[in-house]
This record gives C-alpha cells, structure tokens and sequence, in this order.
C-alpha cells in the first residue's frame, strides 16, 4: 500500500514493556511525532536480558499464584546469532574496546546483549518516558480510546486514557510444559527451562532434557558438564533414533521423543531404550500470554495462535488503536521489531493506511489456511521459518523503509546451519567472513562506526 498524503496526527500512546520491543517501538513512536509513555514492571530496561539468579517458587511454573520471574535467561547463555545481524539497522551492535567489562566475542553472553539495550535507551533518551515498577493490569477499549490501569509498587492503582497501546509485554515467561503419559507418579525432579540458571544441582545425575531447539541444544550442554548421563528427548527426531553426541565428557545421547514415565524412576523413549533419571528439564518453548488485555473477545488464543491478528500485528476490529510488537518467532528479531514498530508508527499517524476490515480478515484467514494445506496445527501460525525475510520485507515495503539486508538474511541461513552441523563450536568457529565484511562495509559506509569501535547514531 502506497504513503497516503493525508494529514500526520500525533496520538498519545501507551507501550507496555520496555525490553527490547518496547525500546525500539517507543523510539520509533518518538521518529513519526508521537508522544509516549512506557510502562514496565521491572527497576531498568532490557527485559529477557537481565539475568536474575532467582527462579519461581513453582518450579514447572503451573501455580498461577506464584510471584512471576520475568527472565528465562541462564547464566552461561550466549546469542544464538552473530551480533551484526542482531543489532538494530542505524544503532548497530558493535564491539566495545573501551570498556574491559563488555564482550567483544561475536556471540556474546547475555550481559552484553543487555549494556547494548542498555547503551540504546540511553542515547535515544528513551529512560525519560519509561514508569519503572509500574505494571498494566488492565487495557479495554473505551468510547474510540484505550483505557490502561497500570499499578506502581505499594501504590493504588492509576487510570488514564490513550490513543493507542502498542503491546510490547514479550512471551518467553509462561512456560508450556509437555504432557508425559505416566508423569504423575514419576518420583524425580521436574523443572521448566524458564527456571533453570546453572548446572550446579544437576552434580552426578541423569538428567532427560526434553526438546532440541535453542535452549534444549544448550542446557543439555551445560549440564552434560556436571552430570553423569544426559539424555535430549527430541520430538523432531526418528522414532528409532538413539545417538552419542560427542562432548567432552562423552555423556550425551539423544532420543526420539518419550513414550511413558514410570514409578520407579525410568523414562521409556518411543525407540525402546530405559532410563533410570533424577531430573526432568522441559525446554518445550512457551505460551503467549496478556493476562491485562480486556477486549470483550475479540482476542483470543488458542493452541497458541492469537487469534485475529493481521501479519501478526494488528487486530482488525481493534486497529490500529491496539497493535503487538515481536510476536513471531525469527532469526532478527530487533531488526523485526523495528520494522514492525515503523509500520505501527506510520499508521497511527495516518501516514500510511490499512486495508479494511474484511480485507485483514481475509489476508488472516488464507495465511490459517496455508498452514492447514500444509498439515501444520495452530500453534505454528506464528512461526514464520523461511518466509521470514519475506514477511519482513512486506511491511518494509508498506511504510517505505529500508528492505532487509541481503548480508543479514544470509547470516541467519548459514548460522542456523552451522548450528545444526556443528551445535558445540558455531559460536565460536565460522565460514562467513565475507558476510561479515559485507556487513562492516555498510556500517562503515553510512558512518555507524565511531572511533572507539562502538556504534555511533548519525541521525
Ligand atoms: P522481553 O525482553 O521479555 O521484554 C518484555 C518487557 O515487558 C519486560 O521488561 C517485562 O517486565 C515487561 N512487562 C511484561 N508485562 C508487563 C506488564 N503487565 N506491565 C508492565 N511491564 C510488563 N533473540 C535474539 O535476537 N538473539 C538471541 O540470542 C536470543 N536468545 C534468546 C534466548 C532465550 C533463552 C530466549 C527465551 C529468547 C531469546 N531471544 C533471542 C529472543 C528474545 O526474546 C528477543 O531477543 C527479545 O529480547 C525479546 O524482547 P521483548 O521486548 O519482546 O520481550
């Protein structure tokens, strides 16, 4: 859809979060001449991103009365991509060589990624709007505005009324935890990855950890350190596949995925093998969840698909008033926030326009069923995979920024890859030098790049 050449409102708008999506959408909102307020629960910004050693009373997170941890962050955590492609476009994420205690690695650790967001709110200014301690319990729509109740620590609770809300409140904190045929009387120790930080307590045990993807390929490393066997149940894998995987200690399988639990302490996997385990480490992903959004219906999850939301940021009968920032699952994510967020701000100013109402419907309804000709269940219509850049482009397109880069496509490609040829060194040993060049080359060229090695705005 083409720029409009209606006239530019500002709209006074409410971002719910600030870790990274709320950083990025409150400094895009500022761009297009809006005037926001970011509300966030936490005392800094960063979100995921600050590592706390506290974990939830619960350890499988299911008591809906426990006191919320919001990070699912463990310690030995590095990015699981290259720091170029990971950055924001005009604020990139640079070595720092004039600080000893930042991370100059390629990927770097968790606390890295959070002085970056740090660095970034900072030079935006964007710490001026954010209500720190302060948390929405409450968004509904009134007579064409929104309504937020927001509550700050030991204080009443506040209402005010916005434009528009922009929902940055992220979904990695409500764990979903696999069901096992038999898990009930299974005598061992169970625990979400949201709650796991260290190795430490896993000393000499056996140890299942269920799924493969990101943080399973890690924590069953992390583990394997410390414990006498490891054993990764992997739903993606063969029925009959059993592996030895080589790690140091050379106390690592992996199975196809579990078949029952047992009283007497053993896991039966779906290719016939026993195993006699202390612990459980469920890293099998997690829930979307908005427990302060009052919309009289109108959203709804189910399976873990939000149900009407078009290109998975707009809700068609709440737009453009209510948008969500970061819900897919993809390589960039930073650079997906920003260009969402572009878009969020270039509709709410009227400079761009959205297509009807039924138009959206219709656009949602044959993305739901081109996943279902292809057999994927509901809780796949947020991941994104290989259309990724495509989908991203799309918006780019549609509010007139930047395409993303052909460098930064190609280096989740090739990372991915390594990820799964080499998951023990990818980090650390890699075969796209020339990307990265490609990368510095256009940093260097649009002056990104400071003295000191460090990213420096231009803008
Ligand atoms: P969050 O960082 O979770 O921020 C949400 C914020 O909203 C929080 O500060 C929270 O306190 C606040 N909030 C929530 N509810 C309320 C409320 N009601 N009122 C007020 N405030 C509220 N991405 C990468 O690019 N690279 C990686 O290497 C990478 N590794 C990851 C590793 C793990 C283990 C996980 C779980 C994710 C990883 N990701 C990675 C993806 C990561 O989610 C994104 O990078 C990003 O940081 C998410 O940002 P966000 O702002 O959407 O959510």
């Amino acid at each position: 859809m083409e720029p409009t050449s209606n006239p530019i409102y500002s709209q006074h708008v409410a971002v719910i979060g600030a870790g990274a999506a709320g950083l990025i959408t409150a400094r895009e909102l500022l761009r297009e001449g809006h005037t926001v307020v970011v509300f966030e629960r936490e005392k800094e910004v960063g979100g995921l991103w600050i590592y706390s050693p506290k974990t939830e009373s619960d350890p499988l997170s299911l008591d809906p009365n426990r006191s919320i941890v919001h990070s699912s962050v463990y310690d030995s955590l590095r990015t699981n991509i290259p720091r170029e492609s990971m950055g924001v476009r005009d604020f990139p994420f640079l070595p720092r060589f004039d600080d000893e205690s930042r991370d100059p690695r390629r990927y770097p650790n968790h606390r890295e990624v959070l002085a970056y967001l740090q660095d970034f709110a900072r030079e935006f200014k964007i710490e001026e709007m954010i209500r720190f301690e302060t948390e929405v319990v409450r968004v509904e729509p009134v007579d064409g505005k929104w309504s937020v109740q927001s509550k700050k620590s030991g204080d009443s609770s506040n209402d005010e009324i916005f434009d528009a809300v922009v929902v940055c409140s992220g979904h990695y904190t409500e764990p979903n935890v696999a069901h096992i045929p038999g898990i009930k009387s299974w005598p061992g120790k169970q625990i979400h990855s949201h709650n796991y930080r260290v190795p430490g307590p896993y000393e000499n045990e056996v140890v299942v950890v269920i799924g493969n993807f990101a943080s399973g390929a890690d924590i069953s490393r992390d583990i394997a350190q410390v414990a006498k066997e490891v054993h990764i149940a992997s739903r993606a894998s063969e029925s009959d596949t059993y592996k030895k995987l080589p790690v140091p200690h050379n106390n690592l399988w992996i199975h196809s995925e579990i078949d029952t639990a047992h009283e007497d302490g053993s896991i039966v996997f779906k290719n016939g093998k026993v195993v006699y385990a202390d612990s459980i480490v469920y890293c099998t992903g997690y829930k979307y969840h908005f427990p302060f959004l009052e919309t009289n219906g109108y959203i709804s999850i189910d399976e873990n698909r939000i149900e009407h939301l078009y290109k998975h940021v707009f809700p068609p009968a709440l737009a453009p008033g209510l948008s969500f920032i970061g819900l897919p699952a993809m390589g960039i994510q930073f650079v997906m926030f920003e260009i969402q967020s572009k878009w969020v701000a270039a509709v709410l100013s009227g400079r761009v326009k959205l297509p009807s109402q039924d138009k959206m419907i219709e656009d949602i309804n044959s993305w739901y069923a081109s996943l279902h000709a292809l057999g994927l269940p509901k809780r796949y219509t947020h991941k994104l995979g290989k259309i990724q850049s495509e989908y991203l482009n799309w918006i780019a397109e549609e509010c007139g920024c930047p395409l993303v880069e052909h460098w930064r496509n190609q280096q989740i490609v090739r990372g991915y890859e390594r990820l799964v040829s080499q998951p023990e060194t990818y980090r650390d040993e890699w075969d796209d030098n020339d990307l990265m060049e490609e990368a510095y080359e256009e940093f260097g060229r649009n002056k990104l790049i400071s003295k000191n090695g460090f990213s420096s705005f231009q803008g």
